[in-house]
């Protein structure tokens, strides 16, 4: 047990990941270091809920008056229903990541959309403006990268996923979201749009855990006038990363993306700025 938990007493307040499964996740090391850096009176657990305890688990927030929650793989879409209000900018994409309970009102909020923005510009520094971004997936992630991308001015949005008709439907609903072109894209297609493109974002779940050796994309089609963005994180750097480094790409993993969402999280929970650097050491780890 960690020793630093001494410190919480009768008025600690209470904010946790719901998710499932959730045990592989670094947001409680990130977020319990920072409450401690800021000695704000918070504790942060995660907690497995199965698609059927949702309600319940939301119930349970109410009724114990839980501070804030982040929301996690399978639930972020489901969440919206159980929530008093709900921000903008998440309505738009479908899915809330981050709950503040504001006096008994829970109000949902995305904060992987601003989070990919900043992981970003660790890799390109002026962000998606005039860019042709290729994006493998089509799930919540994706819709998330995508509002960034067309929010920050990308000219063009190349969408290749393993189930097509997801990539189209997804496509079709980010045309409306501003003036970049969407298109779904094959993967016969992919070589031939990733030659001329200038940013790759991995947002499937490939790379991960077991297929850690795995890559979304074929890695011939990495290239030195591609940035890459992976969402994928794992003990140390991603297949798709390695190779890219190899070929001369400028890359980062989701670790970069973690931390910036979290750091979104930590502001709308505690109203500080978060300490991004206790945070990153929190979860420092080899590169391999
Ligand atoms: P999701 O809604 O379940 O979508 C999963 C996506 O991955 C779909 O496009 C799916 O394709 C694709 N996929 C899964 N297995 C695949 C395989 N074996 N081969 C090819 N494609 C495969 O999940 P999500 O919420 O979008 O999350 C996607 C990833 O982003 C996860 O790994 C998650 O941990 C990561 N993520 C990271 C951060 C961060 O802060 N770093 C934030 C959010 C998400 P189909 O449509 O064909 O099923």
């Amino acid at each position: 047990m960690d020793g630093q938990l001494s410190a919480i007493t009768a008025r600690t307040g209470a904010v946790g990941l719901i998710g499932h499964p959730v045990d592989h996740s670094l947001s409680p090391r990130i977020h319990n270091a920072a409450f401690r850096a800021q000695n704000v009176g918070l504790v942060y657990l995660a907690f497995d809920v199965a698609p059927g305890y949702l309600a319940d688990a939301f119930a349970g927030i109410r009724a114990l008056g839980f501070h804030g929650v982040n929301v996690t793989v399978p639930h972020k879409e489901a969440v919206l229903d159980l929530l008093d209000e709900v921000d903008p900018l998440a309505g738009r994409v479908g899915a809330v990541n981050t709950v503040v309970n504001h006096a008994g009102r829970l109000k949902g909020y995305n904060t992987d959309v601003t989070g990919f923005a900043q992981a970003l510009k660790r890799v390109v520094p002026g962000g998606a403006q005039g860019l042709h971004c290729v994006v493998a997936g089509a799930g919540g992630a994706a819709r998330a990268v995508l509002a960034a991308l067309i929010d920050d001015g990308a000219a063009r949005v190349s969408v290749f996923n393993r189930t097509p008709a997801r990539a189209e439907s997804l496509c079709h609903a980010a045309s409306a979201w501003g003036r970049a072109r969407c298109e779904a894209v094959s993967e016969r297609e992919l070589s031939v749009v990733a030659a001329h493109a200038d940013l790759l974002v991995n947002a499937t779940s490939v790379g991960l855990g077991a297929e850690v050796k795995d890559s979304p994309v074929p890695v011939d089609i990495l290239h030195s006038g591609l940035a890459v963005v992976d969402l994928v994180y794992g003990a140390g750097s991603t297949r798709l990363v390695r190779e890219a480094r190899v070929r001369g790409a400028r890359a980062v993993d989701g670790v970069e993306m973690l931390l910036a969402q979290a750091g979104q999280a930590y502001r709308l929970w505690t109203g500080n700025e978060p300490p991004m650097d206790v945070m990153r050491a929190s979860i420092e780890r080899d590169e391999g």
